[in-house]
């Protein structure tokens, strides 16, 4: 497979679903932003008994989604981090050629190792363990 991000692409947040958090996210985003992880929280996060969420503005994708792109790069969550190499797409070509109708990185730049995306794979089943059981 074949995968590079392209510059100024920020398809992938506007697409409809939920940005998931592991704790480790929600730390990493607080401190980023300056907040203190409750502060956050209150602010962006949706938990339930299972699983959190980033919480979804009324009018935008993201909270943190600008003009520029990701308003919270460096420390963004390990599912946008991820993105395409997620265990739903990188084994099943078909989610994978389905999600290159938006993701226009998708058959760019250099060959990727099967081993190497299979590795992001379960980096993104150990971040989200509950996700993927
Ligand atoms: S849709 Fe693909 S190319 Fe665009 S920002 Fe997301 S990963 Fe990058």
């Amino acid at each position: 497979m074949r995968f590079e991000c392209q510059p100024g692409c920020t398809e992938c947040c506007r697409q409809q679903g939920f940005v998931y958090l592991s704790e480790a996210d929600l730390v990493r985003a607080a401190k980023f932003v300056g907040m203190s992880v409750a502060a956050f929280e209150r602010k962006y996060v949706y938990r339930t008994r299972n699983r959190m969420r980033l919480r979804v503005p009324r009018r935008a994708h993201c909270h943190f989604l600008h003009d520029g792109g990701c308003g919270i790069h460096p420390a963004k969550p390990a599912q946008c981090r991820i993105f395409p190499f997620w265990p739903e797409l990188v084994n099943s070509p078909r989610a994978w050629a389905k999600t290159a109708g938006y993701c226009p990185g998708i058959g760019m730049g250099r060959l990727i190792q099967i081993k190497s995306a299979q590795a992001q794979a379960e980096e993104m089943r150990q971040e989200h363990p509950k996700l993927y059981r």
